[in-house]
């Protein structure tokens, strides 16, 4: 601990959790450098940026000098991958270096992402290569920016030296991670399988002080718990429908107690408008496809609320019926978190039955019709200005998108809504910028040939996306029209 370090870290995790994690360090690194920082987060979490973003910042950003406070640790958890149980996975390539209270109270997680092995990592080397490592910082950045819960990146690290990888070496990188929490159900199922009795209740004890501390008072904690966690996860996975978001590998170990947005792998945003879409080369099946991760969630869910079951009842029969009960109220929360948002893309907040009958004909059309979801949404805007032009582009056949916005247009009035306001409302919730998956691969790879230029304005981009941004029109459409695919363990 190098008392020098302007960083102060707590520990609570450390001091309430054991059995959950085990001691870990960064591997030796000769010379890490910033490569991205966000520092707009720094000084949120009240630490200086241009010290952050020097040589002493990014040995500490790197593991490689341990601040005051900070007890670097990899966290164990469980999980169910595509459906199969593994009973022991946890940090393989991460370190949580401890927590800081931001300036708004909020205790928050520092972690690092490909900083070496520890005692979790299996055949696994540790490691993350630079670019998926900047791919996570772009796109939980975009996340946030869209107003989606989500754990943010700080700052990526070039490691300065090589991970092996099938296709070859490629410059190395850390994540540095802020998250609310790393508990994730997958920490759950890990705690919930150990003979230790006394770990299982106070993960909950200690995931309910952090997370939903109203539960706390609740005649059954434990059920207030799982509701708290459902209901933010059902809300979660509206908003990301909203975007047209596809988080690529919906794992048990992937959801987090928080309610956050974790673990970007293979994720990517939707062009056209199909529900059915995978990016993810390993998800074969379909699983965790665009219109899937709802389901795929609430099934997440189910196993959560199983390790729960003897902390809700002594009687194992009363707390199964309880949560199963609970677990059946995912529907109704994500079908009104999806109906809202659909009716607020559309500026329509009358009778719900009618705003989402012509939603879904929308949806509908756009996905008859191969459209840009994105591009479509954001030309609604300019259907009220009377420029439906960026709308119409978007189509093949414009006349049957002039019939809906005749229909929409005709259902607005009756309302009495204000186009020119209900326009610029709309501004603020259909953004005109995504991560386009083209740009997002060319950013990457200028990066990992040495040029960081373009990832930093992709980062500039993203980082606001309701703006016009005049000039940067190639950031806001689809790439050439082949299928994307993404790939994970990298
Ligand atoms: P992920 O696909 O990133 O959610 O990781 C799933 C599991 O594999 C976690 O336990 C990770 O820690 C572990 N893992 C992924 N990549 C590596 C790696 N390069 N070395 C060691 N463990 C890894
Ligand atoms: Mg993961
Ligand atoms: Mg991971």
């Amino acid at each position: 601990v190098d008392a020098t370090i302007p960083l102060r870290f707590e520990g609570t995790l450390v001091r309430d959790l054991e059995g959950l994690y085990a001691p870990a360090e960064a591997l030796e690194l000769a010379e890490p450098r910033v490569a991205l920082l966000d520092a707009s987060l720094a000084r949120d979490l009240g630490w200086d940026a241009a010290w952050l973003a020097g040589p002493a910042g990014a040995r500490v950003l790197a593991g490689q000098d341990v601040a005051p406070g900070s007890t670097p640790v990899a966290l164990a958890y469980a999980g169910h991958q595509f459906g199969n149980p593994v009973p022991r996975l946890g940090d393989g390539r991460a370190l949580l270096l401890g927590e800081v209270v931001d300036g708004d109270g909020h205790r928050r997680d520092v972690h690092l992402k490909g900083s070496g092995r520890t005692v979790f990592s299996r055949g696994g080397d540790g490691r993350a290569a630079l670019g998926p490592m900047l791919r996570e910082h772009v796109v939980s950045t975009a996340m946030h920016a869209l107003g989606i819960p989500t754990t943010r990146s700080l700052a990526v690290v070039a490691t300065g030296d090589q991970v092996l990888r099938q296709d070859g070496p490629h410059p190395g990188g850390i994540l540095v991670r802020v998250a609310a929490s790393h508990l994730r159900v997958g920490t759950f199922e890990y705690a919930a399988r150990l003979r230790d009795p006394d770990v299982l209740p106070r993960l909950a004890d200690y995931a309910i002080a952090r997370h939903h501390a109203h539960a706390a008072d609740a005649e059954r904690p434990a059920l207030a718990l799982f509701e708290a966690v459902r209901d933010a996860q059902a809300r979660l996975v509206a908003q990301w429908l909203h975007v047209g978001f596809v988080h690529g590998v919906m794992n048990t170990d992937n959801v987090a107690i928080s309610g956050e947005t974790i673990d970007y792998g293979p994720c990517a945003f939707l062009d056209v408008f199909d529900p059915r879409t995978v990016f993810s080369s390993i998800d074969e099946q379909g699983r965790y496809a665009y219109q899937h991760q709802a389901p795929a969630m609430q099934w997440n869910l189910a196993r959560f609320a199983e390790t729960l079951v003897p902390l809700v009842d002594d009687d194992q029969a009363t707390a199964v019926g309880l949560l199963t009960e609970a677990l059946g109220g995912f529907s109704d929360v994500f079908d009104r978190a999806w109906r809202d948002g659909l009716r607020a893309k559309l500026a329509l907040d009358g009778d719900p039955a009618a705003d989402v009958a012509i939603g879904e004909e929308l949806l509908q059309l756009l996905h008859e019709q191969g459209a840009d979801y994105t591009g479509t949404f954001r030309g609604l805007a300019g259907v009220l200005r009377g420029e439906p032009q960026a709308a119409r582009e978007q189509v093949l056949d414009r006349d049957a998108l002039d019939a809906w916005a005749a229909r929409w247009l005709a259902l607005l009035d009756e309302r009495g809504v204000d186009r020119a306001t209900a326009a610029d409302r709309l501004d603020r919730i259909n953004p005109r910028f995504i991560p386009r998956n083209h740009r997002v691969e060319a950013a990457l790879q200028a990066a990992e040939a040495g040029d960081l230029e373009p990832v930093r304005e992709l980062v500039d981009v993203v980082s606001r996306p309701f703006d016009e941004q005049p000039g940067r029109e190639s950031y806001a459409g689809p790439g050439p029209n082949e299928r994307y695919v993404t790939y994970c363990g990298t």
